[in-house]
């Protein structure tokens, strides 16, 4: 790694679950984990995971995996159609005791957004390839949780925030599917809409402070959520921003 390219110094601790890339890097996945950095990097390397970056609670930066080496930590997983997302992505794990149902560390906030600018400016990631792991696997994943801070990243221009104008789209699957998300069935439709929410719109979400949040990411039904006039307006916001990109 070229250290000096990079504005900050971070602590290698390489993991050995990795292998060679077979798409070119083009998306940015958040994670959080509830642990600190060495007993993540621990449990990782337990479970044959990885991830190529781990922000400790002090704000401390851990890389894990060489960025030009395909790291294992989005799992089974699709945005915008885009499929093996390992091979696509740089992964980055931040610490947090609740899976990020509370707020994050300030320091943490900090390392993060100068850690997320360096990568995307250095592997040219578009703003609509920035994501959550529950944005590309919302029937399985919950993280980085509802209070991860996307308005606040989007002001640092990491990802995308609400803008000015809306969409006059009333297709709720179309607008989710263009934004990214996997709509290829109800139930896929409906953890979907929650993952929006999660991101987008977290007051329509539950807060679930357990570990056991990551093995249900989503209430059973959230059909109510889908005839929702607050979250109708909200995603045709976000489907206005997500249309700048193509
Ligand atoms: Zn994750």
């Amino acid at each position: 790694m070229e250290l000096n390219s990079q504005p900050f110094v971070y602590n290698a601790f390489p993991l050995p679950h990795f292998n060679e890339r077979e798409q070119p890097v083009e998306m940015l996945v958040f994670h959080s984990m509830a642990h600190n950095a060495a007993e993540g990097i621990s449990r990782l390397d337990e479970l044959n995971l990885s991830s190529h970056y781990i922000v400790d609670f002090d704000g401390t930066i851990w890389q894990c995996i060489d960025e030009k080496k395909r790291a294992w930590h989005a799992g089974i997983s699709s945005w915008q159609g885009l499929t093996d997302i390992n091979s696509r992505s740089i992964g980055i794990e931040i610490c947090h005791n609740t899976l990020g149902q509370s707020a994050f560390h300030r320091r943490q906030i900090k390392s993060l957004i100068l850690l997320s600018r360096d990568i995307i400016n250095r592997w040219h990631i578009a703003p609509d390839k920035i994501v959550a792991h529950s944005d590309i696997a919302p029937d399985r994943k919950a993280d980085p949780g509802k209070a991860f801070p996307w308005q606040e990243l989007a002001a640092a221009n990491v990802g995308i925030w609400y803008g000015a104008r809306f969409s006059e789209e009333t297709d709720i699957v179309k607008m989710l599917s263009f934004i990214g998300y996997q709509t290829s069935s109800e139930q896929l439709i409906q953890a979907s809409a929650y993952a929006f929410c999660r991101r987008f719109l977290p007051k329509k979400t539950k807060t679930m402070p357990t570990r056991k949040l990551l093995d249900c990411p989503h209430p059973k039904d959230c059909s109510s959520l889908l005839k929702d006039s607050e979250f109708l307006h909200a995603l045709q916001n976000i489907y206005m921003q997500y249309q700048l990109y193509r």
